[in-house]
């Protein structure tokens, strides 16, 4: 696996795999590895191409007040994760070299799937994540690029990006991997305490319970979300900040089930602040999206 954190270094790069006829599978996350990410490595390198695997906290996506400071690095667990996942190239740019003026004067503006939910706590969030995103797309001109379904509004914020720039890429949207009690991965999870952690598996459980009421009949959203509740009510210790059924698309509400349709939810346990989603109305769950 080779190592670049500049710019110009790894395209010289990218450039000859390319001119060798290898395609740029391109994973794009902020370190800190743990099973989901090295599970988005393994699907990206089934197809033969390069795999290259960038590390970057992205400053323009945190908010004055969320975690970018404690946000968890760890530099050197990850290069080994990222051999051991089969990356090629392992791209871990400084801050300055992704942003050498400071600020940026142009930024990549998201709409209203970009200001609801997750933007709606988050202000600024996904404007972050889709202008990084773009840079990067720029930077290692990917065939496809990886992304996992835990973050399923960034995965359609960065998709309508696609779309609405015209960017010659594929997304490709992976599951949600999770510990064994159901609490889908995260990089912040290591920062819950012994309590919370147990409380935390409360997020899944509630989405579970909805699916086994999407399962049994149920389509509106009102009785969902009373099951993902009644759930939720056990554990004081989670304070949820939403809960809904929306469009995996368009993230617009949902009031009757007809196909497919997501549930999210984003809380706060202790001070770590967690999503979780899942797919209901729908007898298949495709691994893979076009
Ligand atoms: P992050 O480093 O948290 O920005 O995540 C980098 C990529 O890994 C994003 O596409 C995430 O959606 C994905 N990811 C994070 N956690 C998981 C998980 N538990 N399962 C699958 N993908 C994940």
């Amino acid at each position: 696996m080779k190592v670049f954190d500049n710019i110009s270094e790894l395209r010289r790069e990218l450039a000859q795999a390319r001119a060798g006829g290898r395609r740029i599978e391109f994973v794009p996350t902020m370190g800190a590895f743990h099973e989901g990410h090295l599970r988005l490595m393994q699907t990206a390198g089934q197809e033969g191409g390069l795999v290259v695997v960038s590390i970057f906290v992205n400053p323009l996506q945190f908010g004055p007040l969320e975690d970018f400071d404690s946000y968890p690095r760890t530099p050197d667990a990850d290069r080994a994760c990222a051999a051991a996942g089969g990356a090629g190239v392992l791209f871990t740019p400084s801050v300055a070299e992704m942003y050498p003026q400071g600020e940026i004067e142009t930024r990549v503006e998201v709409g209203r799937l970009g200001r609801v939910l997750e933007g709606e706590y988050r202000p600024g969030h996904f404007a972050g994540v889709a202008t990084v995103c773009a840079k990067l797309f720029a930077i290692a001109g990917p065939d496809r690029v990886y992304l996992g379904r835990k973050d399923a509004q960034q995965v359609a914020v960065l998709r309508q990006m696609v779309r609405d720039l015209n960017l010659p890429l594929e997304i490709v949207a992976c599951p949600t991997v999770r510990e064994d009690d159901g609490l889908a991965m995260s990089s912040r999870n290591r920062r819950l305490g012994r309590e919370d952690r147990l409380d935390a598996a409360a997020l899944y459980a509630a989405l579970q319970a909805a699916e086994a009421a999407a399962r049994g009949g149920e389509t509106s959203r009102g009785s969902l979300l009373s099951a993902a509740r009644r759930v939720l009510e056990r554990h004081p210790a989670v304070r949820v900040q939403y809960l809904e059924v929306v469009d995996p698309q368009t993230f617009d509400p949902v009031d009757t089930v007809s196909s497919e349709a997501l549930i999210v939810v984003a809380a706060h346990v202790g001070s770590v602040r967690l999503i979780d989603n899942c797919i209901v109305g729908t007898a298949e769950r495709p691994e893979r999206e076009e």
